[in-house]
């Protein structure tokens, strides 16, 4: 069984642990992870070479396996990877993400050696352009020219970077204190310690950048800017309560989606946080999001998912108060605000931001830096692999347009809406099939659960195995 794995960040490094770990008795398999970078496991997020850039999660809920919580801590522990800075003086460890990947690859390599009798695996750097459908499964084009013949392909390849919002003139964007890439590695290199900075987009990519300025001694103004002025909340109570829906029927509609929320915030609030109730409709979510119809789908992303992303992706403590700091001490402010454009002038030293206030009116800015941490994008089919797998009628869009359409097993569904046996996507683009696919415990427990059964991977004697 050829099996290739087009991303090796965490989602593919998860899928090819838990493919191993379910493979049916006698099936050898041979897995090739086509991912251009040097590392598996680490991805956009776990690439960070930042140590302040924290997992947003407490470990004792990243583990790898749903079945063995402190997995990951157990193996961060006998690692030194718990630092000072980890603890939250509560017993949960928030370790550094680059530690985290480590984590991942060194778990990969440990399933790999226990199954070294009939497993494969193999990292072959290059970028995958396209994938067709052939007689005995798909064939996979690499950016090399070369190709791959497989009879299964598990589609991982991740987030699609946005594009920055707004005008950006030419001299700006030749700038190098104009930066569209934060996740690259030194990006904030180019920003003078006493700098202002505009960082456009107020979610987790904003905390890390924002964190990042604060602790190595920024000493200018940091100004936070977007459209709605919403920044991701703190932690409260854990829950693991998958109740939302209280042995009621999943809501018909966004709104009334939000009266059920809105309800057990109340119900149970002041006692213990709103978080539990966010956390119990997340566990809850793949089945409420399957029973709304497309149309309300569609409102609950348009209208809804800015604020479900904020209350849904919560921040570590440290990051929290590093920033809330900040902003206390009259340094960092977050404020409403869409960017229409930036401009740097012919031999001006400042860049010019231009910026639109609720209300419409629109305000002219200095600033000697601008970053863009509008995090990932919505539109996939950016991405030129989406867009030749939907040009060849391998892929479709699903219902609300932010990924690809898969059934409930991660198998892709074609121009058709049929189902492409042994053709699989998971992870992040795969979330408007399925209401969340984004933090690695849901991904992890998704790979787990359709994995499980090994029928996925099972060996189908009408493919010619090579
Ligand atoms: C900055 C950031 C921080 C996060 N922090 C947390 C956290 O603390 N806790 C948590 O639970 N979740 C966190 N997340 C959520 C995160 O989405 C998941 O944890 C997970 O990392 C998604 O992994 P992925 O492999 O699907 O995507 P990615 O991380 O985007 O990795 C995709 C990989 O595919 C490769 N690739 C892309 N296109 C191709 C191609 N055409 N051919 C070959 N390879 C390709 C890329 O090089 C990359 O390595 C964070 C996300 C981000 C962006």
């Amino acid at each position: 069984m050829n099996i290739v794995v087009i991303g090796g960040g965490f989602t593919g490094i998860a899928f090819v642990i838990h493919a191993i770990r379910a493979c049916p008795a006698g099936v050898d398999l041979d897995f090739t992870i086509v991912e251009p970078s040097a590392e598996l496991g680490r991805g956009i997020a776990y690439g960070t070479s930042d140590p302040l850039h924290r997992i947003n999660v407490p470990s004792d809920r990243m583990s790898l396996f749903a079945g063995d919580s402190t997995h990951a801590t157990r193996w961060l522990k006998a690692h030194d990877a718990i630092d000072a800075g980890s603890s939250d003086g509560q017993g949960s460890y928030y370790v550094s993400r680059a530690r985290y990947g480590e984590y991942v690859a060194a778990t990969l390599d440990d399933v790999v050696a226990e199954a070294a009798s009939h497993v494969r695996v193999r990292h072959r750097r290059a970028t995958a352009t396209g994938v067709r459908k052939v007689e005995s499964g798909y064939t996979v084009t690499l950016d090399d020219g070369s190709h791959l013949d497989a009879h299964r392909v598990a589609l991982c390849f991740g987030h699609t970077p946005s594009k920055p919002p707004g005008v950006i003139d030419e001299q700006a964007l030749h700038d190098p204190r104009v930066i569209t890439l934060p996740w690259a590695p030194d990006a904030l290199r180019a920003i003078p310690q006493d700098a202002s900075v505009l960082l456009v987009g107020t979610g987790l990519t904003m905390a890390d950048v924002a964190v990042t300025l604060i602790e190595r001694g920024h000493t200018g103004r940091i100004t936070a800017i977007s459209r709605r002025g919403l920044r991701a909340q703190p932690h409260g109570l854990f829950s693991d309560a998958a109740d939302f829906l209280d042995n009621t029927a999943p809501p018909a509609s966004a709104r009334e989606l939000v009266r059920k929320l809105r309800q057990r915030i109340a119900r149970d609030g002041a006692r213990i946080g709103w978080q539990p109730a966010a956390d119990a409709l997340r566990f809850d979510l793949p089945r409420i999001w399957n029973a709304l119809p497309a149309r309300e789908q569609r409102r609950v992303v348009t209208r809804l998912l800015a604020f479900w992303d904020v209350h849904r992706f919560r921040i570590a403590p440290q990051i929290h108060t590093a920033i809330e700091r900040a902003i206390e001490s009259g340094q960092m402010s977050v404020t409403t605000a869409g960017i229409v454009g930036i401009s740097r002038a012919r031999a001006a030293e400042h860049l010019s931001a231009n910026l639109r206030r609720p209300g419409g009116t629109h305000e002219e800015h200095s600033f000697d830096a601008v970053v863009f941490c509008t995090g990932p994008a919505r539109d996939i089919d950016r991405n030129p692999l989406v867009k030749s797998l939907l040009e060849g009628g391998l892929a479709r869009l699903d219902a609300v347009g932010i990924g690809l359409d898969t059934d409930l097993r991660s198998q892709l569904r074609n121009a058709e809406g049929e189902v492409s046996p042994g053709l699989l996507a998971f992870g992040p683009m795969t979330r408007g099939s399925f209401g969340e696919m984004t933090g690695a415990p849901d991904i992890a427990r998704h790979l787990e659960r359709v994995l499980k059964d090994g029928s996925l991977l099972a060996y189908t004697s009408t493919w010619t195995s090579r």
